[in-house]
């Protein structure tokens, strides 16, 4: 898998990293950090939201003034414009990601339709929103997925269900055709993803024949992702039609593990990260090697992938901005690596996610967790926030 060219970038300059941040901005971003880097005090908060969240105490006095601005553009898609711009002058594209979770209701369904669809109109008018984004669980009950993928017995009213789903999904598909405006289908947990793939294949044989326009997911922490990978690009070349594909390593290891041990079925994880990690940089180079008909969106925060990645393009003579290629990383994440990366001439987006304080809690809960330092190590965006403020001072 070792790659030996040269890497393409340096993701140590922190100056181009934080130039979109004033330095009150930065003071405040190292403050959130360097809280979060703190493995007791997050655990504590933590578990204080998830019991706010269960038990509906108000928590947006909290959240809004601190984690939720590190990490989200806004409530709404107007609140969220200025960070938009903000990144766009430093060549960095957003991708607004309505951040509401655990849907149940047909009408919440049709209100995630109804803004998905006003983030592709955004889309289409502002060329700093490269393209748009969705969650199937957003738009259907787990419940159903479900039964969806594990191919049970519907009901009447879960058949309804299931067809509304499918129009809703076409709908929102069409919408981004028409548009021009490519939508990543974000990957979810293993027991609804097979119904999740399958509408997904099925937009992308009808909308994908020009360019990719709908984006499948493929979660590489899963086993066996790079054959279903391998198997969809046969299908892509049989059958005519181009592979949009978001290589992310997935979310949610601790829960599917879980599952599998609870209820005793093989996990569909892989064994260590080293085997995820191989199976990431295996599914870059298969995507690389088929760029005539795929095209791609590094989802990751890995330095090596990264750079990898940029190994890639240059060993195969594609430019770096080649327009099947973009990185990608989170809103407040790893800015170290998507400003210099754009900087180095990449195209690079940001998930922004945005919607309202209490929706938005658990995917902050999970930042929260993902930026606490193991074993008291520094977390690498927390030391890139310090050199930089130093090197500001001096
Ligand atoms: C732009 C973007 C879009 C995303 N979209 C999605 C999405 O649609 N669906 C989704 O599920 N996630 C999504 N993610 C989250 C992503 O899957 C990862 O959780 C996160 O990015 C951390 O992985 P990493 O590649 O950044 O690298 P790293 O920090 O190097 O890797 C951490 C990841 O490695 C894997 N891992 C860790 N330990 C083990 C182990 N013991 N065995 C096997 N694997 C292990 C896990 O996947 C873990 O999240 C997205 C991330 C980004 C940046």
């Amino acid at each position: 898998m070792a790659n030996e060219s040269e890497p393409q970038v340096s993701f140590e300059d922190s100056s181009t990293a934080f130039a979109h941040l004033s330095n009150g901005d930065l003071r405040f971003n190292y403050w959130i950090f360097r809280l979060m880097n703190n493995a007791g005090l997050t655990k504590f908060a933590t578990s204080l939201a998830e019991f706010a969240l269960s038990s509906r105490m108000p928590v947006r006095w909290a959240a809004k003034p601190t984690v939720f601005r590190v990490f989200c553009g806004g409530e709404t898609i107007s609140e969220s414009i200025s960070v938009i711009e903000k990144l766009r002058e430093s060549h960095v594209g957003a991708i607004l990601d309505y951040s509401v979770e655990g849907q149940e209701k047909e009408s919440d369904f049709a209100m995630t339709e109804q803004e998905i669809i006003r983030t592709i109109q955004l889309a289409k008018d502002n060329e700093n929103i490269p393209v748009s984004c969705i969650k199937v669980s957003g738009i259907a009950s787990n419940g159903l997925l479900e039964k969806l993928s594990t191919g049970s017995d519907l009901s009447s009213s879960d058949k309804e269900a299931a067809a509304n789903l499918h129009q809703r999904f076409e709908r929102i598909c069409r919408s981004a055709y028409e548009a021009n405006v490519p939508i990543y289908v974000d990957a979810e947990e293993s027991w609804i993803q097979d119904a999740i793939d399958r509408l997904v294949e099925s937009m992308m044989t009808q909308f994908n024949r020009e360019k990719a326009i709908v984006f499948q997911t493929t979660q590489m922490f899963r086993h066996d992702r790079l054959e279903y990978l391998t198997q969809l690009i046969l299908k892509g070349r049989r059958e005519g039609f181009r592979i949009g594909n978001k290589i992310v390593r997935g979310a949610y290891l601790d829960k599917e593990n879980a599952r599998a041990a609870e209820q005793g079925y093989p996990t569909p994880i892989q064994l260590s990260k080293q085997a995820t990690d191989d199976a990431y940089n295996a599914a870059l180079q298969l995507c690389i090697e088929n760029i005539d008909i795929v095209e791609i969106c590094a989802g990751t925060h890995n330095e090596y992938s990264s750079i990898y990645l940029t190994q890639l393009l240059n060993e195969k003579g594609l430019d770096k901005n080649h327009p099947h290629v973009y990185f990608s990383q989170l809103y407040g994440m790893s800015d170290y690596m998507s400003f210099n990366l754009a900087a180095a001439g990449y195209n690079v987006s940001k998930y922004l996610p945005y919607g309202p304080v209490r929706s938005t809690l658990p995917y902050l809960i999970r930042r929260a967790k993902e930026n606490t330092a193991i074993a008291g190590q520094m977390g690498k965006e927390y030391s890139m926030i310090l050199k930089e403020i130093n090197r500001r001072k001096s």
